[in-house]
């Protein structure tokens, strides 16, 4: 069976992390690919769990070495998508980015056959409730990532599919289906 680039985007707090994290604890067949960034980690992140801390010149470094499958800059901090390990992991599982909507459809164009996945709030007032209650952010930045929300979910239509994370359960069970349905279709 051959294996799956799936791309999980959406607005910050929307539940991105808390979905792909359950999903892949569950499916041996299934990787989170770990981003580089050069922002700071937060209280309780890792190097090489939740992201790769790089420096801007290192950073710089990778992007001449032609490093990244995509990369891009938010809020004043640049992530990236390491490509080798990507390619190496899709020869015998699927793997998930958890990346913005311009590093998801900048993916697509590297490998037309990445699946585009949304991931929806039920409402603005929950998304809100949500990133306000994770409370790993300064005011500031809540206020940023809220700014670019309307951006996120209107770039939908350019997405193969969209989910609500309303009941979080469901929306695992919703991102599992489109993976065994693409890895049978293959
Ligand atoms: P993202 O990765 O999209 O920024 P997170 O996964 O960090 O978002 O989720 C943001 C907050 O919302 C977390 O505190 C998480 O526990 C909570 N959350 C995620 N999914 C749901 C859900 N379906 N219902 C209620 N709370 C949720
Ligand atoms: P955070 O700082 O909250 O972890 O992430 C901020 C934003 O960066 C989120 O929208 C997240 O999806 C995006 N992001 C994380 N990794 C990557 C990546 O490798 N490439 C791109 N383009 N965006 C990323």
């Amino acid at each position: 069976m051959e294996h799956v680039l799936l791309v999980v985007s959406g607005p910050s707090g929307v539940g991105k992390g808390t979905i792909v994290k359950t999903l892949v604890k569950r499916r041996e067949d299934v990787v989170e690919s770990v981003s580089c960034t050069t922002r700071a980690p937060r209280e309780g992140e890792k190097h090489g769990r939740e992201y790769f801390f790089l420096t801007k010149e290192e950073f710089e470094k990778r992007i001449e070495e032609n490093d990244f499958l995509e990369y891009d800059e938010h809020f004043g901090n640049f992530y990236g998508t390491p490509k080798s390990f990507v390619k190496e992991t899709l020869k015998t599982k699927s793997v998930i980015l958890e990346i913005d909507v311009v590093g998801g459809l900048n993916a697509k164009k590297e490998i037309p056959q990445t699946v585009l996945v949304m991931i929806a709030p039920p409402s603005i007032e929950e998304l809100k409730r949500r990133l306000i209650g994770r409370g790993t952010e300064s005011k500031e930045e809540i206020e940023n990532r809220l700014a670019r929300l309307e951006y996120e979910l209107s770039q939908k239509d350019k997405y193969d599919y969209v989910i609500v994370n309303d009941d979080l359960e469901t929306a695992i069970r919703d991102l599992e289906s489109i993976i065994d349905g693409k890895q049978s279709l293959k």
